[in-house]
């Protein structure tokens, strides 16, 4: 396993990554290296095309237990609640960056595993935002885009606060 550098260059990121139809070493590698990767950063999440290859591939951990790890090629996201959760997002493309995003508080998502098996999950909460932040990046939408508004480190630093 390695740790790639994680892209903060909003042209390449801003591209539409393709679907992946082939499930080789070459893909669990690129799988494993990103888990890698967002573990050293202690992140919630994290889609290929931030490291540099526009393959439709993303991982999720929202607990940061390793048993947690879900990792999800071509995702898609099937349905979504009509009830909002409107919360700070940031990226780890746009490090010391955060925004409000609105985000369905539940969502069910179809994908396939490393194997090619098809796999359906359903996220609440954390875990619903991850999996939209992360298949909008399939897409090259950013969190910026969707943000009502950036919020300043302190205040940042005081809804982290009032979560403990
Ligand atoms: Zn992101």
């Amino acid at each position: 396993m390695a740790i790639r550098e994680i892209l903060h260059d909003e042209i390449f990121l801003r591209k539409t990554s393709r679907e992946v139809s082939i499930f080789d070493k070459r893909l669990h590698t690129l799988l494993d290296d990103m888990r890698e990767t967002m573990d050293s950063v202690n992140g919630v999440g994290l889609a290929a095309p931030q490291v540099g290859v526009l393959r439709r591939v993303v991982i999720i951990n929202d607990t940061g237990e390793p048993e947690d790890l879900i990792e999800l090629i071509n995702p898609v996201i099937m349905e979504a609640s009509d009830e909002k959760q409107d919360d700070v997002e940031g990226c780890l493309s746009y490090p010391g960056e955060y925004g409000m995003v609105e985000r369905p508080m539940r969502v069910k998502v179809q994908a396939q595993n490393r194997n090619g098996d098809l796999i359906t999950i359903d996220g609440e909460g954390l875990k619903a935002r991850a999996f939209c932040h992360e298949t909008d990046h399939l897409n090259g939408v950013l969190f910026v885009d969707l943000a009502s508004r950036m919020i300043d480190p302190e205040e940042f630093e005081e809804r982290k606060e009032n979560r403990k």
